[in-house]
């Protein structure tokens, strides 16, 4: 059995649980987003793309996955 020595190959990208402010619907997002990302309920843009990482609008973020 060999070590596994690299699980995640993008360490600082990561998605995010997110609670859009609109309608309290729970969203995933990726951080590095570089699309406006919208809430699948009521459509607010939730992710504002800005180069590298992304920025969170007009959500709360919740969790980190990965
Ligand atoms: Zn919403």
């Amino acid at each position: 059995m060999r070590k596994r020595s690299i699980l995640i190959p993008m360490p600082r990208s990561r998605f995010y649980r997110v609670i859009c402010k609109n309608c309290g619907a729970e969203n995933i997002v990726f951080s590095h987003a570089s699309y406006p990302a919208r809430c699948k309920v009521c459509g607010s843009q939730i992710v504002k793309p800005s180069g590298g990482r992304a920025k969170i609008v007009d959500a709360e973020i919740v969790a980190e996955l990965g």
